[in-house]
């Protein structure tokens, strides 16, 4: 579960502690039957032995670039040829992951100019700011400030906060969250209270970006944010992690950045105008961009390291159709050494976190090797530096060994935990997709039922590794076992929770205890391979429900596809 590079009030939510399914998909064309699976017995001991290997002192904690990664990317190489797949990039059974860290210095002030006098503010305590750019030093000249409400661009929803502006050279300011967070349910335009790919800040910085915008600022406010502003401060104070690019992101934004509440009031009445006003106006449709006559200019270097990890890839072709794709995808990495304990143990095992999705990961390629391969291709991806913000699936997903569009959707595994079965599943993100229908069979065919999710204003679907793929289209599933546990209930479950997330999450103590119940984690996988399985099963190729942030970019990958006649 990721904590660095992500701004959050809260520690990460456990998978099997989440989630909620909507009401019905809309009605479709009569849709292809969700085949029926046989499900294959995981082993219990492989299992055990697996993550007892992999959250071993030995294996340092498994923190990119060290040791630790050797071991672990050899070890899993080992599990994924015992298991019988193929390597799953071009011959090889890796791919590397080249990385960047940027960290901002000699920050000078913000400089606003144009108002009756011109105001300097104090980076950290007004304003924070850093490049996605890979560049020795950023400096933005007498930028025109131009405020653009929440910095939504939706066709499908038929909103455009940058509607009628040309952003080139000039620098945004932009509200937190999405214009309908405020709403008691999850009906509107942006799923009411549900948080959207829209109201997330990194969605702001891109789409920023893509209107040519020399910077964007967000206006931190701690109700829609969910946090306080010594987050964001410390966020941004240390180094920023990126995959590298061939442009070194030179079509990102020069610098991105928040500035506090206050902050924007004093810009926003220097231009005349009033922060709580134009929020208002922000929130209705047909929202035109506002020029503030305003001109900001910001300075600083950037700290540049470069460094390399890497992603562990293995294949079982399909027998009928093996150019269609299903993923399966668990991070391997961890923290490594951190701080001690009280005993003086330096290292974070992250056997929870995540040793059981990356066991079960290779325990679902031996089971379904066991099976029979299936009509579709499955994958199955160890992912490096989710710890570090999702940089291993993300760079997946731009230098994709498989193309998106022939992939037709996946299953995403973080931080299983032992302990008993459960009555329900959990989903992240609702119902978003016709994935659904193949999520409703496996439960039928489990006897589960679904919880809805909890803290649904969180968007917890935007912050884990399926993620890098879903916002690229490609469907994927963020499931997990719930808490009504069998036996104990709710209580047992949130017994379970509780200590970890006290104790246990990134610290020493996420280690493997040979008393562990494995029925939960038994059962989750049978979910898991039960989701996989039919998905590969199928000549089915389930897509977004209209309407849903990622629809339109689904259905241009596959148009593209068809275009090419392949
Ligand atoms: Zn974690």
């Amino acid at each position: 579960m990721t904590q660095i590079n992500e701004v959050r009030p809260v520690k990460h939510r456990l998978p099997f502690i989440a989630l909620a399914l909507a009401l019905s998909a809309p009605a479709l064309a009569k849709p292809l039957p969700v085949p029926s699976v046989t499900p294959v017995a995981l082993s219990q001991p492989g299992l055990e032995e697996m993550v007892r290997t992999l959250s071993s002192d030995a294996f340092e904690g498994r923190a990119p670039s060290t040791a630790g990664e050797d071991k672990t990317v050899a070890y899993l190489i080992d599990r994924f040829k015992a298991a019988g797949l193929q390597p799953g990039n071009r011959g090889s059974w890796t791919q590397d992951v080249p990385t960047v860290e940027i960290t901002a210095q000699n920050v000078a002030g913000l400089a606003v100019t144009g108002g009756k006098q011109t105001m300097l503010f104090a980076p950290g305590k007004d304003f924070v700011a850093g490049s996605y750019r890979v560049t020795a030093s950023t400096d933005i000249r007498d930028a025109e400030l131009v405020f653009v409400g929440y910095g939504i661009n939706a066709p499908e929803l038929g909103w455009n906060d940058y509607a009628g502006i040309d952003m080139k050279g000039k620098i945004a300011v932009i509200l937190v969250n999405d214009p309908d967070y405020e709403t008691a349910s999850e009906q509107g335009l942006f799923k009411g209270r549900r948080m959207t790919w829209y109201g997330r800040w990194p969605y702001k910085f891109e789409e920023a970006a893509r209107q040519g915008a020399a910077g964007a600022l967000i206006v931190h406010d701690t109700f829609p944010a969910a946090y306080g502003w010594n987050v964001v401060e410390s966020s941004w104070g240390g180094a920023q992690y990126f995959v590298q690019k061939p442009n070194d992101a030179m079509d990102q934004t020069q610098a991105n950045g928040w500035v506090q509440n206050d902050v924007a009031k004093q810009i926003l009445a220097a231009a005349g105008q009033d922060l709580t006003a134009l929020s208002a106006a922000a929130k209705q449709k047909g929202f035109k961009p506002v020029p503030l006559g305003l001109k900001a200019s910001l300075k600083f270097d950037n700290q540049i390291r470069k460094g390399q990890s890497r992603n562990v890839i293995g294949i079982l072709p399909g027998k009928k159709r093996p150019d269609e794709y299903v993923l399966y995808t668990a991070h391997w990495d961890h923290l490594g050494r951190c701080k001690a304990d009280a005993q003086g143990d330096d290292v974070c095992n992250g056997a929870v976190d995540n040793a059981t999705g990356t066991a079960l990961l290779a325990s679902l390629a031996q089971a379904n090797v066991k099976a029979g391969a299936a009509d579709r291709s499955q994958v199955f991806l160890a992912v490096t530096l989710e710890e570090s913000g999702l940089l291993g699936s993300e760079f997946y997903a731009q230098n994709p060994v498989y193309p998106l569009n022939r992939t037709v959707g996946g299953v995403n595994m973080d931080a299983i935990a032992p302990g008993s079965p459960a009555r329900d599943v959990q989903v992240t993100g609702g119902d978003k997709s016709e994935l659904t229908r193949y999520l409703k069979a496996a439960m039928g065919a489990m006897k589960l039922y679904e919880t809805p999710e909890d803290h649904v204003e969180r968007g917890h679907y935007y912050r884990s590794d399926h993620f890098s793929m879903a916002k690229r289209g490609v469907p994927m599933f963020a499931v997990g076992r719930g808490s009504d546990w069998v036996p104990g209930g709710k209580a047992a479950a949130e017994a379970v929770a509780g200590k970890y997330v006290k104790n246990d999450y990134h610290q020493p103590s996420d280690q493997f205890d040979g008393k562990w119940d494995w029925s939960g984690i038994l059962q989750e996988g049978e979910l898991y391979y039960r989701l996989g399985r039919s998905l590969a099963m199928t000549a089915d190729w389930p897509n977004w429900h209209p309407g849903d942030e990622f629809r339109a970019i689904r259905d241009q990958s596959r148009a593209e596809l068809r275009k090419a006649g392949k």
